[in-house]
């Protein structure tokens, strides 16, 4: 195919011949820059032999560019008034399937197995609608689905969230919740102006490599999960503050003083400081106390 869908005037060729409207409410913000394409998809580590999963396909800018690079690509889009365009943007690609399904209530695991089969490697790469990043993010996760991993462009801000170390500014409940099922790792950032139409914020591509094992043993991961959020409820204050809050009525003050004493573990520093092994000891000696 000699003209690619990722430029200001195939776009506009499309937007015009379907009479179609960007929905602000979908997130719905396409790329137009064939280079940044060519690096996501390479950067994301795709190759001939991979599978890759798509969400928002939007008008097949990044789909095409998978196409070319994969083995082959299946896309979720929740938006039905693209059925008729990507039909015709992406007519020329054989290894390309759309499925029509909002990926937060798709049952993925399936769709995915019928599709690639079982062996194949399998990666996720997205552009994502950025009003709903950090659910769709958790829930592929969660749902400890069989990736290696998810290369994705996100908004700048959550992207140095979900990677972001201890004592920074931007570490918090989400850091250690993408980073105790993933590498993760800010590879660029990207400037409005690659897209049509222009975001309101900068974007990033982050990396997310899965782990074969989570970096800590937790006994109860929920328990681990909600302490974190606990611990970071009010962010400035010290974890004693913390900790006596979220166990009133179940941990005294003392009974959580001399536990964390055994640890080493000192209670007037903040939550932002600790580390997720730090957060697992934590987790560990309060949840063993209270069974
Ligand atoms: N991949 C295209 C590109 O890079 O030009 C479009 C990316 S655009 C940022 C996000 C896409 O996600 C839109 O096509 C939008 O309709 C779709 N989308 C929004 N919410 C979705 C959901 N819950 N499930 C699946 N797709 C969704």
């Amino acid at each position: 195919k000699e003209k690619r869908i990722a430029t200001p005037s195939m776009t506009k060729h499309y937007l015009n011949q379907f009479g179609f409207h960007f929905k602000k409410s979908l997130g719905q913000n396409f790329l137009i820059d064939v280079n940044v394409l060519e690096n996501i998809s390479k950067k994301a580590g795709v190759t001939k032999e991979t599978g890759v999963i798509e969400i928002g396909p939007g008008m097949g800018a990044l789909t095409e560019q998978l196409a070319i690079d994969a083995k082959n690509v299946l896309a979720f889009e929740i938006d039905q008034r693209l059925e008729p365009i990507l039909a015709e943007t992406l007519e020329d690609y054989d290894n390309v399937k759309v499925v029509f399904e909002d990926i937060l209530s798709a049952d993925i695991e399936p769709i995915i197995n019928d599709y690639f089969g079982k062996k194949q490697p399998l990666k996720l790469v997205a552009n994502l609608p950025y009003y709903v990043t950090t659910p769709i993010i958790m829930k592929v996760l969660m749902n400890h689905l069989p990736l290696e991993s998810m290369t994705v462009m996100i908004q700048k801000e959550v992207a140095e969230r979900m990677s972001a170390k201890p004592n920074t500014k931007s570490y918090g409940s989400l850091s250690l919740a993408v980073q105790y099922y993933t590498e993760a790792a800010v590879l660029f950032i990207v400037p409005k102006t690659v897209f049509m139409p222009q975001p309101n914020v900068d974007s990033a591509i982050l990396h997310l490599a899965f782990r074969e094992s989570p970096p800590v043993d937790v006994i109860d991961e929920t328990y681990f999960f909600d302490l974190i959020q606990a611990t970071f409820q009010q962010r400035r204050k010290t974890l004693r503050n913390n900790l006596t809050r979220h166990f009133k009525g179940s941990l005294t003050k003392d009974v959580i003083e001399s536990l964390a004493e055994s640890i080493h573990l000192d209670l007037t520093r903040r939550a932002e400081s600790l580390t997720m092994k730090e957060f697992a000891d934590l987790a560990n000696i309060l949840y063993t106390a209270q069974q």
